[in-house]
């Protein structure tokens, strides 16, 4: 791989840069592969055997070669979010903070969602907002979490700008910003023909603009963590400071790690703000670069606005027939369809109705067609409840004709509405008609090429 000499040279003197080492990983073929657990999901069994801990995230865990993802089941079925290992640094920086579990929290760039999803397993009675400005991947990040299957999730789609109108929302905001992509140049190598010194200015100049438009959204007391895949001191340090020059009311915070991590911690030039900086020749994983800031003030509790509606008492009657959770959710009514939204979430989700463009909330359960249920794959992939439907277990071979949308033909699967399980994981459903089947899985989703 011929590595861009202008990023080389800039990168003389940096912390942690060791030119022959970096040179040489990446023209070697290792691959690392790694992958975050779905803990709500992964219970009964593990989906991979022969892994490594990472050390940083408990969920997270090395591979000792890549699987085609496509081809497992329980990828679809959401077990576990192929993430790769320095971003997952994450779950280890949430540990630091002193922040509660039932926080608000904005993923303001969050497609595809690997620390959307992340963040949602760790604040599993708090609320994770993930938005993406850009339409088709904002489209990635919904699938990504419908197989999450998460309630207190909510995908909004709007200028970082549009975001700053949610004051004080937030006890905490990520922004993994758009970035020149140096860190991952060892798993895309367009990137490299793409890298310019130009563009790194460019992405310099957004980040700086990024932070300054969605800051208002952060409640006193509140955390920032800033991140980028890349390795250049413009998009890294040099944004620290200005973050640290241009907002006062916010603090560097510094994060524990273990030397043997090989977690490079730096100080920012000018106002020594804490920056930790991931280099594949010092450890197994791409290169990435995390700042925390904490915004000063005694945390003043965010007070929701505003009410959604509720589905009406035959709808709900109809839904808890089905055996779907009425009680302790909110049954959001949004057109022909019902959401199961968690509680904590319709407060937020009300307010921001109010001020941003919501493409998603919760999790849709279906629509009520002539009295019946008509029910989502949504439902199937929840990890909360999806109802009092029959599973069918089905093996891997019938598995993959399920995802690729083909019919199957299971022996003794009751009529109707069925939930079509593998391993014990919901994958979507499929309806049992007297002398055939009709499959249900989304035809966006399908497995097409194998
Ligand atoms: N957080 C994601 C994850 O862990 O899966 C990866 C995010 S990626 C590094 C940055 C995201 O920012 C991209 O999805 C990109 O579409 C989005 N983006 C691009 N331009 C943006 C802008 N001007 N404001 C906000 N987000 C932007």
């Amino acid at each position: 791989m011929q590595l861009p000499q202008a990023l080389l040279d800039s990168l003389k003197g940096v912390p942690g840069f060791d030119a022959e080492a970096f040179v040489a990983v990446h023209n070697s073929d290792t691959q690392v592969t790694s992958v975050r657990l779905h803990a709500g999901k992964c219970q009964l069994e593990q989906p991979f055997t022969h892994v490594q801990p990472i050390p940083w995230c408990s969920d997270g865990y090395y591979l000792s070669s890549r699987p085609a993802f496509i081809l497992d089941p329980w990828w679809h079925a959401g077990a576990y979010y192929v993430q790769e290992a320095s971003s997952m640094f994450l779950w280890h920086i949430l540990q630091q903070l002193t922040l509660q579990n039932t926080a608000h929290v904005l993923d303001v760039c969050a497609a595809p969602g690997g620390k959307t999803t992340l963040l949602q397993s760790y604040f599993q009675e708090g609320v994770v907002v993930a938005n993406e400005v850009i339409k088709q991947r904002n489209a990635i990040l919904v699938e990504n979490l419908a197989r999450w299957g998460s309630n207190n999730t909510i995908v909004t789609q709007n200028d970082p700008q549009q975001l700053g109108a949610l004051r004080q929302m937030f006890d905490l905001l990520v922004i993994d910003a758009p970035c020149s992509g140096s860190g991952l140049f060892r798993k895309d190598k367009a990137a490299v023909a793409e890298w310019s010194e130009a563009n790194v200015a460019l992405c310099s100049a957004r980040q700086q603009r990024i932070v300054a438009d969605v800051l208002p959204a952060l409640a006193d007391g509140g955390y920032l963590i800033y991140s980028t895949c890349s390795y250049s001191e413009a998009e890294n340090e040099q944004v620290v400071d200005a973050i640290l020059s241009q907002h006062p009311m916010l603090k560097s915070v510094p994060i524990t790690i273990q030397p043997e991590w090989g977690v490079i911690a730096t100080a920012s030039p000018q106002k020594g703000g804490w920056g930790y900086r991931f280099y594949p020749h010092r450890l197994q994983g791409e290169g990435f670069f995390v700042s925390i800031f904490q915004k000063e003030g005694g945390g003043g509790a965010y007070v929701p606005y505003g009410k959604l509606p509720a589905a009406s008492k035959t709808v709900t009657q109809l839904l808890a027939a089905q055996g779907i959770d009425t009680e302790s959710v909110h049954l959001l009514p949004q057109g022909d369809y019902f959401l199961n939204v968690a509680p904590q979430a319709a407060h937020v989700l009300a307010a921001l109705q109010q001020q941003v463009y919501v493409r998603k909330a919760g999790i849709t359960i279906g629509n009520i067609v002539r009295n019946e249920l008509i029910p989502h794959p949504e439902l199937a992939l929840s990890v909360s409840n999806s109802g009092n439907y029959p599973r069918v277990e089905v093996g891997l071979e019938d598995a993959l004709q399920y995802l690729r949308k083909h019919p199957l033909s299971p022996n003794n699967a009751p009529r109707g509405w069925v939930i079509v399980t593998y391993k014990g994981l919901g994958l979507g459903f499929m309806k049992v008609l007297p002398n055939r089947t009709n499959n249900y899985y989304p035809t966006e989703w399908r497995i097409l090429k194998y």
